[in-house]
């Protein structure tokens, strides 16, 4: 018997036919005896349509009235699942962000949740009825409707299990968890049955897109138990997912490897013949993060005859953003014999909490990638991670190999 924080994702209540099935799943845990709040995405595409009726309208909507209209796909979701639960003889009843006290602050389609007023839920829950909530939303303190971001919903869910001091927040997705590298490119993948805090924060920023980042970052500071699920498995189904651990209370024997990341969106920039001299990496690095550019990985070597070359990778979509602005402080910021680019990289990264008390984890990931003529153009490492960039061509390559390299697909112990 315990509170349990229920997150369906868009695809899980994509259609009439899978809010019934989400229904089954929930009169089964209900039936079990334990207590539910249940946060929903909206249906699989809408959100998406929403945004683009209003962009249709106008190209540039204000931000304010973009969350009036985007909210409305989750208000959709928990009034069907409410009828599908009552249709089965069961209390159900929705509830908006706002009409549950979920405040945030006002940065409209991004707005951070700031507070949680639990009372209404522990009132519903008490008299044993199932409460649904819609994700993504909420008000701020004027009561205008805002929304946390695409992908919020996670965050809505975690959020609710932490203000509600749930036993664990179970996120349904159409993945039964969290693999050691994306099925698609390795399929002999497998399913993680624990994963550290740590460890899935690396895994989703390097592109493991399965929680919603900051929801991660939520889960972590108020400790709560997430647990990633497939809504596809059947309701009856005992699959226990992927229970995100933190390391604490871990007593398990960890692998010491968990997972080959990696992420396709990025881009490389090399500003050649720099002065070396204090302050040089400031004046490359500080224009392009004035421009709210974001940088990624940085490398600089070792100067020879007082000059240097400085390199570092953004998201691809900001390339030639970048490179505008480097261009333009040229001559001013800096001076260089040369600025090149490369928009066809890829950054893979093995990641692993066990990776701090053991040695040769990167000769044996550089030696994998030497094996297949696989050229390694930077690397950067912290404590539980070695990342590499590499060309663009070789991504699907060098995941197959590492993953095979460090024995991924058995399972510790
Ligand atoms: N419906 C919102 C989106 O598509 C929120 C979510 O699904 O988590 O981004
Ligand atoms: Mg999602």
């Amino acid at each position: 018997m315990a509170l349990i924080v229920q997150k369906y994702g868009g695809t899980s209540v994509g259609t009439t036919a899978r809010i019934l099935t989400v229904a089954q799943r929930i009169a089964r845990y209900h039936r079990e005896g334990h207590r539910l709040v249940v946060v929903v995405s909206a249906m699989s595409g809408e959100t998406n349509r929403l945004l683009a009726l209003a962009r249709e309208i106008s190209p540039n909507p204000s931000p304010r009235e973009l969350d009036v209209v985007a909210a409305t796909g989750e208000q959709v979701t928990i009034g069907l699942l409410a009828i599908a639960l009552q249709e089965r003889g069961l209390n159900a009843k929705s509830y908006t962000g706002g009409q549950v006290g979920i405040l945030t602050d006002n940065a409209f389609t991004k707005a951070r949740i700031l507070g949680i007023d639990e009372a209404r839920m522990r009132k519903d829950l008490d008299a044993g009825t199932i409460v649904i909530v819609a994700g993504f939303q909420g008000v701020d303190v004027d009561g205008n409707i805002t929304t946390l971001g695409r992908g919020g919903s996670d965050t809505s869910g975690v959020a609710l299990a932490a203000a509600l001091r749930a036993d664990e927040c179970q996120i349904y997705t159409d993945v039964d968890g969290v693999y050691t590298t994306d099925p698609r490119i390795v399929p002999e993948a497998r399913r993680l049955d624990t994963v550290t805090f740590e460890e899935m924060l690396e895994m989703a920023s390097l592109g493991s897109k399965i929680l919603q980042i900051r929801s991660v970052e939520f889960a972590g500071k108020y400790k709560v138990k997430l647990r990633v699920l497939s809504s596809f498995d059947d309701p009856e189904s005992t699959s226990k997912g992927t229970l995100i651990t933190y390391e604490e209370d871990d007593t398990m024997e960890q692998a010491i490897i968990s997972g080959i990341a990696f992420n396709r969106d990025e881009a490389k920039i090399s500003v050649m013949g720099v002065e070396d001299k204090p302050g040089i990496a400031y004046s490359i690095v500080g224009p392009v993060a004035a421009a709210n550019l974001e940088v990624d990985m940085i490398v600089q070597n070792i100067g020879a005859s007082g000059h240097t070359d400085f390199s570092f990778t953004v998201n691809r979509s900001e390339y030639q953003k970048t490179m505008d602005v480097l261009q333009n402080v040229r001559g001013k910021s800096f001076t260089a014999r040369e600025i090149i680019g490369d928009n066809k990289i890829c950054k893979v990264s093995v990641v692993g909490i066990g990776m701090r008390s053991h040695v040769g984890i990167a000769s044996k990931m550089f030696k994998a990638l030497a094996d297949e003529g696989i050229n390694i153009q930077m690397i950067s490492t912290s404590e539980i991670k070695i990342s590499v960039v590499i060309d663009e061509k070789y991504l699907e390559l060098a995941v197959r190999v590492l993953h095979d390299a460090f024995e991924l697909e058995k399972a510790p112990g």
